[in-house]
């Protein structure tokens, strides 16, 4: 999606709002890239704003009184369909890697993360170039961790 830099530093995503006297306009391209690279972030609000953050800012508190944001896990109390142990850690992953891996009878259901990294190893796919993020879900709080780096070692 392109996205428009307002001159107060809003982003937001060109297709929802209007141009206005000011604007920096980021197509597509640029909006994906930056997005892919970890620099530019969504709030997963109803406007469709987004922030730049790089891994060296500190984490951003955001405080929700009302409307939960629909992509963040609110709490796990599900069992993953595969092992049947409640997970820890809930995660997102690019819809086509999900319904690639998945078995269609349990797409709809809990997989916890090393059941999802099992079932990618067996395709010979690396969830590590899927995860877009992960969720820990604390008291009263979601923390969103977004991937950094991945380490690989030789299998012994
Ligand atoms: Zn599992």
């Amino acid at each position: 999606m392109a996205v428009r830099i307002r001159k107060d530093g809003t982003i937001i995503c060109a297709a929802k709002s209007g141009s206005e006297d000011g604007d920096c306009y980021l197509d597509d391209g640029v909006h994906y890239r930056l997005y892919e690279l970890g620099i530019l972030h969504s709030n997963n609000d109803e406007d469709d704003t987004w922030y730049f953050q790089t891994g060296k800012e500190k984490n951003r508190k955001i405080i929700i009184s009302d409307k939960w944001p629909e992509a963040i896990s609110d709490g796990l109390s599900l069992p993953c369909s595969i092992c049947g142990i409640i997970p820890m850690f809930d995660y997102h992953v690019d819809d086509d890697f999900w319904s690639r891996i998945v078995p269609g009878h349990i797409r709809r259901d809990v997989i916890c993360l090393p059941c999802l990294d099992g079932l990618a190893h067996n395709v010979q796919l690396d969830v590590a170039e899927h995860i877009e993020f992960v969720h820990f879900t604390g008291i009263g709080k979601t923390v969103v961790l977004i991937p950094e780096r991945t380490y690989y070692y030789e299998k012994k």
